[in-house]
């Protein structure tokens, strides 16, 4: 599997003879572009976990004419930007949705912001992309507020417990400070993620483990993307530039 950094939330990866491009966001490298240029494929899936602009860009529409499904969060049916692009080419998927095209497999969760994560089944390889699901702890805001985020994200996770995945990309987010992997930590304490890209984080310092994240004797390989256009190869070993 190969994986490039877009930008935010945004990475494509290719995978066997499939491209998937999560939350592409401005793709200042024009890395999607290059790979679809390349014409090494045999299907491009297009995912949008949520609405807000940090990750539905529609300048993703310019992959129209190639893209053989464009797979959107059931609330960008509701943004005027969803008209810029034909209906027949994309599905809508609810949370706790569960879609299939005879190449891959498709389910939703919810997300404790807006929109779904994606589970991707290949085939060959099981892609978690977390969208801006999350615990959103933010250190200033009331006890209350921090409680029902607490509450909204252990709710969640009760769905994704034990949950297998070659790879997971979920938010390591630089604003919540102290906080910022405290929503990493769990998800990784209690699923089977084989490894981890971090996300969401554009202007903050590179995000790194402390000793013990992965909890005792546990180390999963890991990624912190620094700059659009960057790329690794996920293999059984870990990440491999
Ligand atoms: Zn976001």
């Amino acid at each position: 599997m190969e994986i490039t950094y877009l930008l935010n939330s945004g990475f494509l990866v290719k995978t066997g003879r499939l491209l998937l491009v999560f939350d592409d966001f401005e793709d200042p490298t024009q890395a999607v572009d290059a790979a679809i240029a390349e014409a090494d494929f045999d299907a491009l899936y297009i995912f949008v976990s949520h609405a807000h602009f940090d990750h539905f860009d529609t300048h993703i529409r310019s992959y129209e004419d190639v893209v053989t499904r464009y797979v959107f969060s059931n609330d960008v049916r509701r943004t005027k930007r969803s008209r810029l692009f034909s209906a027949e080419k994309i599905t809508y998927m609810k949370r706790y949705a569960d879609w299939e095209d005879g190449t891959i497999r498709v389910s939703s969760f919810d997300s404790t912001d807006v929109g779904t994560c994606f589970l991707v089944d290949t085939g060959g390889a099981r892609i978690f992309h977390a969208g801006d699901f999350n615990w959103w702890h933010w250190t200033g805001d009331t006890r209350e507020n921090q409680l029902l985020a607490r509450n909204a994200f252990q709710k969640q996770m009760k769905k994704l417990e034990n949950l297998e995945a070659d790879v997971a990309f979920f938010p390591v987010d630089g604003r919540m400070g102290e906080a910022w992997d405290m929503g990493a930590r769990e998800f990784c304490a209690r699923t089977n993620v084989k490894a981890l890209v971090a996300m969401h984080n554009v202007g903050y310092p590179l995000w790194q483990p402390k000793e013990g994240f992965f909890g005792e004797g546990r180390e999963i390989p890991f990624w912190t993307p620094k700059d659009s256009g960057e790329r690794r190869r996920l293999d059984g070993g870990g990440f491999e530039v």
